[in-house]
């Protein structure tokens, strides 16, 4: 069988060689557009995957022609044995990368290193300490600001997540520009996207339209370039003149990039999805702890990916009211 064979397709032909893994549901923040402010409601251990379980169903993934792994979460370095699993899936044949909102990224220096992960996402949706406090309803800013720095001075591509949501922190689009104009940092504006609890609005959300107007009113259409994308990217790429680091803009609302999806979602108590916003979801552990072999499933469940956001008619206020998902904690992100 050829390698291109083994790969998992769906009825549109799309291949999915790119499996984020959620390490927990679990977060030392509290997002409020991510996160219950009471956290998620404590679950047996025995649902979650173990160590051994997550890495020989990574490994399964991998013979099936997965090139790419993102660990995710909640917040993926609370879980205890991150050092362990990262140490073991950086012994795997794919690209090992994570997204984190670093409070802790201090204790992973040599661990990523050792891993070779060479690129870290990480959640800052403010540049101001109150603001981002109050956003994330924890007092970490200073701590992920450092930590900030220290990936840089080790050479890490950094990558900042930033949602961006009305009245909360939209004035600040050009200040996280501006960033990427003095120092190494990617920033990647996300539109603020609809999931069970985070009453979600579509009017608060920021398009990509939006956000570049805003970067237009300082910079000037002449003042930055586009950067060619990658096939499978998610986010539209761009450079000040002169720039140091990128800006980007993540538009899953009002651009959806479905048509060159290639992600596998794994969540902590072992389902896969489709796709992120899908309402169903298959039990790979259950079967996994049966002894069975779950690549039939992870190829059926490919071919019932929809076209387009899981299936869900449009991101407006009434269709996002009747879908069903979980909250982005307990997807993973
Ligand atoms: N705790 C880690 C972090 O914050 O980077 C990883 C998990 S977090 C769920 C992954 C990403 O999802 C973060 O960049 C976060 O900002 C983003 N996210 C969470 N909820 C979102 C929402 N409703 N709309 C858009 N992005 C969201
Ligand atoms: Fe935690 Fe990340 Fe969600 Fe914030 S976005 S609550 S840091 S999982």
């Amino acid at each position: 069988m050829s390698e291109t064979s083994n790969h998992i397709f769906d009825r549109f032909g799309r291949k999915h060689d790119y499996l984020r893994i959620s390490l927990t549901e679990r977060c030392n923040l509290r997002c409020f557009y991510c996160m219950p402010e009471e956290g998620v409601q404590l679950r047996d251990k025995a649902e979650f995957m173990t160590p051994d379980e997550l890495l020989s169903i990574a490994k399964t993934f991998v013979d099936l022609g997965v090139k790419k792994i993102r660990l995710t979460g909640g917040e993926p370095l609370i879980k205890k044995d991150a050092e362990l699993i990262i140490r073991e899936l950086g012994k795997l044949p794919v690209e090992l990368s994570i997204t984190t909102n670093a409070v802790i990224v201090d204790r992973f220096i040599d661990v990523f290193k050792e891993a070779g992960i060479k690129a870290v996402n990480v959640s800052l949706d403010s540049l101001e300490e109150d603001s981002f406090n109050a956003i994330s309803r924890r007092n970490y800013f200073k701590e992920i600001k450092d930590n900030i720095q220290l990936l840089l001075e080790n050479d890490f591509k950094v990558k900042i997540n930033v949602v961006v949501i009305r009245d909360v922190n939209d004035h600040e689009i050009n200040d996280f520009v501006r960033w990427s104009k003095t120092e190494n940092v990617h920033i990647r504006f996300i539109e603020f996207m609809p999931f069970d609890g985070n009453s979600w609005k579509s009017e608060k959300t920021i398009s990509f339209k939006e956000i570049l107007d805003q970067v237009n009113s300082e910079f000037g259409v002449n003042g930055y370039a586009k950067l060619q994308g990658e096939p499978n990217d998610t986010s539209r790429n761009f450079e000040l003149k002169n720039g140091a680091g990128t800006f980007g803009i993540i538009s899953s609302i009002t651009n959806p990039f479905c048509d060159s999806c290639n992600r596998i979602r794994l969540t902590a108590d072992g389902k896969i999805k489709n796709c992120l916003f899908s309402e169903d979801e298959s039990d790979l552990l259950s079967l996994y702890r049966n002894g069975e072999d779950i690549e039939p499933i992870i190829r059926k469940v490919f071919m019932l990916k929809q076209k387009e956001r899981g299936g869900l008619a449009a991101f407006s206020n009434e269709d996002v009211a009747g879908h069903k998902n979980r909250n982005m904690t307990s997807i993973g992100g």
